[in-house]
């Protein structure tokens, strides 16, 4: 019997995190900075975890990070998703911590506090943002 490829889930940009998704499809990794502190946050908080101002501008971020944490999925939650793959906190240098997966890199050889970059993985209608080693 062959199984039918089944695809991944992807997200859809609302109102909120359009901005976002329009950048990671020019290649340019956005996120909300606070406009009275400064402080840089994750899409889409509507308020700043320094200060609670809503107030925020979209701006780009570089690109680059560290990795915080990670961990080796095993358990096949989603018949899109082909086990093993890793799940990958990002730190970024502005701040904010990213949920993402490394990619050029075999699942064994991540390490906490490698340094990265990120790349946008294209799909049909977005592109999510991934990591590999800088
Ligand atoms: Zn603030």
């Amino acid at each position: 019997m062959t199984e039918t490829a089944i695809p991944k889930p992807l997200p859809e940009a609302d109102e909120t995190s359009g901005p976002f998704f329009e950048g990671a499809m020019e290649g340019r990794l956005m996120l909300m900075r606070c406009s009275d502190c400064g402080t840089w946050r994750l899409p889409s908080r509507q308020h700043c975890d320094a200060c609670l101002s809503p107030n925020f501008t979209w701006e780009q971020a570089s690109g680059r990070g560290t990795v915080r944490t990670f961990g080796i999925m095993h358990q096949r939650y989603h018949p899109g998703f082909q086990n093993p793959y890793n799940v990958t906190i990002v730190e970024l240098e502005e701040g904010p911590r990213l949920p993402t997966n490394m990619v050029g890199i075999a699942d064994e050889q991540i390490r906490v506090d490698m340094p990265v970059v990120v790349e946008f993985e294209p799909h049909e209608d977005v592109a999510l943002p991934k990591f590999r080693p800088a």
